[in-house]
């Protein structure tokens, strides 16, 4: 599967995608809604023919509610994950026996690829729940045969307490969360290249540079791959680097990967950067057609030194939306906006800033000012701070610093398009 030719490639989205399409007709949003009259799965003679079925976005998926999109009754139904539903009603995904058994053969089929077998002892350090991070992960490793350990998030020490006692050769976890680790094996005299087994590590569930991969790399004395899914597309297993890594790997037996441009509807031009639009090609109980991710990221062209003919793509260039991931919780710009534009005496262009360093993970929002009194030590300022931390927190969930930015006269910053995210943290 994972060599087949284009060709054959081709050949098996297509029968694949006709199949879904007819399966479709069973879900009453597809029965009565966007596909009605639309399309006749006896047409469809090229993968192409894709882009005539309409596109489905997150809001398509929140406004209709999970049962709409169900081929099956809920008694067929074995497992449910929903994405964070920070800024509105979380989406969920409902999964069939057989959704979870082509979910967990991509798994591990991505582990495999990478040289893990039975032998390996792998270490989950992700979130088990709703998530997907965590069963997704499971179920693959224990098909492969790993011996696994549910570790979860959390207590940092244990973590590594686990490593030597166990001897973890594989671990999964956030990037963000690989570099804090650090000073956890730091202070308690642990080196991950000496004192434990770890080989390999799977980095996943945030956008990350290379040079954050090579240190991580470099400190604990494994080699780390990128993955990256989502919950829509079932979560991890939907691609993978593999031991070439140069992309990822999408893995089109099951799944159809457009580029579209995100202010539009057209595929960018190859090589371009444009959004990553899934259409799920085996899934039975909910088949969810050229959904909107909102990911940025470009296609690599030509063939992959593994040997595997998998389309690949480049690392995430970031969201359409700008989502920032903090201590696992998804916050969006926009939310700050919303808070911010219920004060007086503040503008609404701000900087969010985030760091990672001997203080911890923090997160700050420098608010332009044209008041100058505020940008000074005084009861004004401070009333207003705890006010707006205390506003913010109830939006976001999270607690932030607050700073002031005088930008009246001379120092004015351009007020086009300011640049609201700073992240720091993986730098
Ligand atoms: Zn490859």
């Amino acid at each position: 599967m994972e060599t087949l030719s284009r060709a054959e490639l081709d050949a098996l989205q297509v029968q694949r995608l006709r199949r879904s399409v007819v399966r479709s007709m069973q879900a009453p949003i597809y029965r009565d809604g966007a596909f009605a009259g639309k399309l006749d799965p006896e047409t469809i003679t090229s993968i192409d023919d894709i882009r005539r079925l309409p596109f489905t976005t997150k809001d398509d998926l929140r406004a209709n509610g999970p049962f709409a999109y169900l081929t099956v009754p809920l008694s067929e139904i074995v497992r449910i994950h929903s994405s964070s539903g920070t800024t509105g009603t979380a989406v969920s995904i409902f999964h069939t026996s057989d959704d979870l058994a082509n979910w967990t053969e991509l798994v591990a089929r991505c582990m495999a690829a990478v040289g893990l077998s039975k032998e390996d002892v792998f270490q989950n350090i992700a979130g088990y729940g709703l998530f997907t991070g965590g069963l997704g992960f499971h179920y693959g490793s224990e098909l492969l045969g790993m011996t696994t350990i549910p570790a979860g998030p959390g207590n940092s020490n244990r973590h590594i307490q686990l490593m030597q006692t166990f001897g973890t050769t594989v671990a999964h976890l956030m990037p963000s969360y690989a570099l804090s680790l650090m000073r956890n094996f730091e202070a308690l005299g642990v080196d991950p290249k000496t004192d434990t087994k770890l080989h390999t590590l799977f980095l996943g569930a945030e956008p990350h540079s290379e040079e954050t991969r090579l240190k991580i790399e470099e400190f604990y004395g494994a080699k780390a791959y990128n993955s990256y899914g989502l919950t829509e597309m079932n979560g991890p297993g939907l691609s993978f680097e593999c031991p070439a890594r140069d992309g990822m790997h999408i893995w089109e037996d099951q799944f159809v990967v457009e580029l579209i441009d995100p202010d539009g509807d057209q595929p960018v031009a190859e090589g371009e950067v444009g959004e990553l639009v899934y259409t799920t090609l085996a899934r039975v109980g909910m088949p969810i057609f050229r959904y909107r991710s909102r990911d940025l990221a470009a296609f690599i062209a030509g063939p992959c030194g593994c040997g595997r003919s998998h389309r690949r793509i480049t690392r995430l260039m970031g969201r359409v939306d700008d989502m920032i991931i903090y201590k696992g919780v998804n916050i969006y710009p926009i939310q700050i906006e919303k808070v911010l534009s219920g004060y007086s005496g503040i503008t609404d262009n701000f900087l969010i800033v985030l760091e990672n360093d001997q203080k911890g993970e923090r997160i700050t929002v420098e608010i332009d000012t044209e008041d100058r009194q505020l940008t000074t030590e005084c009861a004004e300022s401070d009333r207003l701070r705890k006010s707006l931390i205390e506003a913010l927190r109830s939006e976001i969930l999270v607690t932030v610093r607050i700073e002031f930015r005088q930008v009246a006269g001379d120092d004015a910053l351009p007020r086009m398009k300011p640049k609201r995210i700073d992240d720091r943290r993986l730098k």
